[in-house]
């Protein structure tokens, strides 16, 4: 049994009063280790680390600040198998997806702001008054990283890396269900030798140590991943004491395909888009509204291709479908199909959870489900359930998809399909989401601003968003002189 440590000052440490979580395995459904459940103390002593260490990061040379933060990305390439397997252990996906996904990214995370911040740059705005201002970006000083477990390392990085980059330290609480590759992330700082204090990770309960984060009176920013309910409740926290906040909500994610789409591809992708990571992606296109002519045959080659998908060991290389995160999370994803039956809905293919042999046959395995007969008002089309579960809804004008798609309290992400290039822009403009991929899902570009409307969050991550985001812009207004000192 492993029992993983708080990193804080650059050491590995129990958490202050001893206590641990169980970390579950969700493909065993076994306890394989045991996570610090830190409290109050444990961020007290992280954030006053992250503030000794504060300075002198703050004054380390953008260069140099980026050779470090390199040689973290190629500490995670060198040991990416291995966090793949943690990956896949602790999250449930097919470590065959972390490999080529997760940790890669995390990788490209450290390289993408760590070479971004050599190329900052700032405003000047010269007056006619004989004046000339111009803008300091500065770091923030000690912010809040949480994040959430669908994609644990990936995310994490995500955060760290561009407030690293722009010269604050950073105390980081990933979440208690996916703790592992964190930890590892800990001993990877320890090898690169990152200064003491510059990054400390606290693990934990997100009502305890995520809270006293965000309450935490030194903490200047918090950038989070995670729930639309928890970001309400950290907004709620975070706003009497005026913190820099970033939020990264749930989604609901409307794929409209269109009749004169490029069918195989859309249709191929539509599948990816439903059940990539066990529907575990906020991006996911979990409600597919298809155009009436291409109804019939995209449902059921659609539901032929998904019946087709192997759930099965996230260990094993051709597995499609890995363990859902939790079992309190696989009995969510049951209630809901259940709630679709009740609701009227035709279950067309999976709807109950699969039973393995051998390791995995007390796992949390959910079989891809797909659902017809609901109308887009309806729970199941308007809740975000996070799992393998999509709809699939006919339409018959472009007026009657968009009001479908925009209907949700949520504004994350849409897909769109069609060759009509009119259409594209058109819904493109119309579309209430932070992200529209047309003719592709999931092509991401880390300069591009990524976010959502509505209950789907609140700012902007990705490129200079992000490093503006954890900087405080600074005006300084010089009244020019031209009198000659002579
Ligand atoms: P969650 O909100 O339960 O937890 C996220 C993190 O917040 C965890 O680290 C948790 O410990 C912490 N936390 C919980 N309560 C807290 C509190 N009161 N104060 C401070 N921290 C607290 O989310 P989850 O179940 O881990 O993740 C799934 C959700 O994340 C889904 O809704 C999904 O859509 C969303 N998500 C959004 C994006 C995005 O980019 N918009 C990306 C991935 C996941």
């Amino acid at each position: 049994m492993e029992y993983l440590s708080n990193y804080i000052d650059g050491v590995l440490l129990a958490p202050v009063h001893g206590a641990y979580l169980d970390n579950v395995n969700p493909a065993t459904g076994t306890v394989f280790s045991r996570v610090p459940d830190s409290g109050a103390d444990d961020i007290d002593r992280a954030v006053a680390a992250a503030e000794r260490a504060f300075p002198a990061w703050a004054a380390t040379p953008a260069e140099a600040r980026a050779r470090q933060l390199l040689r973290l990305a190629d500490l995670i390439d060198r040991h990416a198998d291995a966090l793949a397997r943690d990956e896949a252990t602790d999250n449930g996906k097919p470590v065959a997806l972390a490999r080529r996904v997760d940790i890669p990214r995390a990788a490209k995370n450290f390289r993408f702001f760590a070479t971004a911040i050599l190329h900052a740059a700032t405003e000047a705005h010269p007056m006619e008054e004989r004046a000339l201002n111009y803008t300091l970006r500065q770091p923030l000083g000690v912010v809040g990283c949480i994040s959430p477990w669908n994609l644990p390392l990936y995310l994490f990085t995500w955060k760290i890396a561009p407030a690293l980059a722009a010269g604050n330290c950073v105390v980081g609480k990933p979440s208690e269900v996916t703790p592992l590759t964190a930890f590892r992330l800990a001993e990877l700082c320890l090898e690169a030798g990152l200064p003491p204090g510059v990054l400390n990770i606290v693990h934990g309960h997100g009502a305890r140590a995520g809270a006293a984060l965000v309450a935490h009176p030194k903490i200047r920013a918090i950038s989070f991943t995670g729930g639309t309910r928890t970001g309400a409740a950290i907004a709620h926290a975070a706003a009497p004491r005026f913190k820099k906040l970033s939020l990264e909500l749930g989604g609901k994610n409307p794929n409209i395909v269109f009749a004169d789409c490029r069918y195989d591809e859309a249709l191929e992708t539509a599948v990816r888009a439903a059940f990539t990571n066990q529907g575990e992606i906020c991006l996911c296109g979990s409600r597919i509204f298809v155009e009436r002519p291409l109804y019939e045959r995209f449902r059921d080659d659609f539901v032929r291709r998904v019946e087709a998908l192997r759930v099965g060991d996230p260990l094993d290389e051709d597995t499609d479908v890995g363990a859902v995160v939790s079992e309190a999370h696989l009995e969510k994803i049951l209630a809901y199909i259940e709630l679709a039956k009740d609701e009227g809905g035709t279950v067309l293919c999976g709807g109950h959870r699969v039973r393995l042999d051998g390791r995995c046959a007390g796992g949390f395995f959910v079989a891809p489900t797909v659902i017809e007969g609901l109308g887009p008002d309806c729970r199941v089309n308007q809740e975000e359930i996070f799992g393998p579960v999509a709809t699939l809804i006919p339409f018959d004008t472009e007026e009657e998809v968009l009001a479908y798609a925009n209907g949700t309290p949520y504004g994350l992400a849409a897909i769109l399909w069609t060759e009509n290039l009119g259409r594209a822009h058109r819904l493109a403009a119309r579309l209430e989401a932070g992200i529209v991929w047309v003719n592709c899902w999931m092509l991401r570009d880390l300069r591009t601003p990524f976010g959502g409307m509505k209950q789907s969050g609140v700012g902007r991550e990705g490129g200079w968003e992000a490093l503006r985001f954890f900087t405080e812009a600074k005006n300084v207004c010089i009244k020019l002189d031209d009198r000659d000192p002579a």
